[in-house]
């Protein structure tokens, strides 16, 4: 059927899906790069990548000839069989990382899943059933399962759903005598965001993740990274734990790592990766030969660089205009993050209008993110052109500039 015989607007969202989004009013129809078309024929600039997914930008052609060339050979399988994008994904995060085995998934909060679930057996058959304490930062986000939303750090999204999931304590971020308080021969894992995403940009302190490293060892407890937003060039090296020298024991990655198609994957040492004996955990779709497909034409583009030193420049390009808009609007506090995973703190005459700005933005033909009510987030293309940073950092001023 052809979009003119069945044509749909905004109010179908209200009408037809779950009210557990607020899109936005326009509907994005296309996109190239880092410029995305709605219905009505306007171009906007994407500052948001599909909150920090669509690592290329969109419509990639060296993504879409991997895609469409999987589409013509094989689309799934499921793991009663392997599949050879499988195999070679794996194979090349193994040799560009700490870890020795991959486990894949379709999503963030599912590849945390299966680290957490991990974490608890490994503990368990190592040290005994006593050993299953998570400990997680407060203000984390690690998805939206029911495991992942309590080991997450924001009450918002674990209350109201039942008994919480016991054994799981929150700790203040970038806090080392708060962790060192809490860890104890009962903890059997230590989940940190490098940078938090959702939390507001929060980057981890060096000496803290070195901390939490000493004290995971002494207490034999396993350090797991989310690096589900801040990972694969995000924050400009491969994954950022490579950026503070602070290797984990298990790492998770999703977001950047699909460019925009579905997937998720956990990352560790084959010494612990042994204790997901057969049939301990599993997915159907894990692994699927598109997903793959994609996700390593994606890795063989990010991991260059040409591509991981751009990132860099282009940090600096959207920090330097952020920080003259600072002074001009006395809007921004704090210019902070890494990489193309940059937060805007608003200053305490703008608290609270994050979600205003974003929308008004829009108005203005830029996509933007909020990251809680307080901080604007701009997460594009890794290879976003910097003549698109100029313009969309025009538009954002034409924005600033019409508030009062
Ligand atoms: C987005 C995000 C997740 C959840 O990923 P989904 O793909 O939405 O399940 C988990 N952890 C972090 C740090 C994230 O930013």
């Amino acid at each position: 059927m052809s979009s003119a015989e069945n044509p749909v607007s905004r109010d179908d969202f209200d009408r037809y899906m779950v009210p557990n989004y607020a899109p936005v009013d326009f509907i994005p129809v296309r996109g190239q790069g880092s410029r995305v078309i709605d219905q009505s024929g306007r171009e906007l600039i994407d500052f948001a990548g599909g909150i920090a997914v669509n690592s290329l930008g969109h419509a990639h052609p060296l993504l879409v000839q991997a895609l469409t060339e999987q589409a013509g050979k094989l689309w799934h399988v499921s793991n009663v069989f392997t599949n050879e994008p499988a195999l070679r994904l794996a194979k090349k995060l193994v040799e560009a990382t700490f870890a020795e085995r991959v486990f894949f998934a379709n999503s963030g909060a599912e590849a945390n899943e299966a680290a957490f679930k991990l974490a608890r057996r490994f503990a368990a058959e190592r040290f005994g059933a006593d050993k299953y304490e998570i400990i997680a930062a407060s203000e984390s986000f690690h998805g939206r399962t029911l495991f992942t939303v309590n080991v997450g750090g924001q009450p918002k999204y674990s209350d109201g759903f039942g008994p919480k999931i016991a054994g799981i304590r929150h700790v203040p971020f970038n806090d080392i005598a708060a962790l060192k308080e809490a860890i104890s021969a009962k903890t059997c894992a230590v989940v940190l965001e490098p940078v938090q995403g959702e939390g507001g940009v929060l980057p981890a302190q060096r000496d803290y993740l070195q901390a939490a490293r000493e004290l995971c060892d002494q207490h034999q407890a396993l350090l797991v990274f989310d690096e589900v937003q801040s990972g694969m060039g995000r924050c400009g090296e491969l994954f950022a734990y490579m950026h503070y020298g602070v290797t984990p024991d298990i790492l998770t990655s999703a977001k950047s790592l699909g460019a925009g198609f579905p997937i998720g994957a956990m990352l560790t040492k084959a010494e612990i990766a042994g204790h997901l004996k057969v049939g301990t955990h599993g997915t159907t779709y894990g692994g699927n030969p598109l997903a793959c497909a994609v996700a390593l034409k994606t890795l063989d583009i990010i991991n260059t660089p040409e591509v991981l030193s751009g990132i860099k420049a282009k940090h600096q390009q959207f920090k330097a205009r952020l920080q003259q808009m600072a002074e001009q609007y006395r809007i921004f506090s704090e210019i902070r993050g890494m990489g193309l995973l940059i937060g805007a703190q608003l200053t305490a005459d703008w608290k609270g209008r994050a979600r205003d700005l974003v929308k008004a933005a829009a108005e203005d033909g830029l996509m933007l993110l909020q990251a809680g009510p307080d901080v604007l987030r701009f997460t594009p293309s890794l290879i976003i052109p910097d003549a698109d940073i100029d313009e969309g950092l025009a538009r954002l001023e034409k924005t600033l500039s019409r508030q009062d």
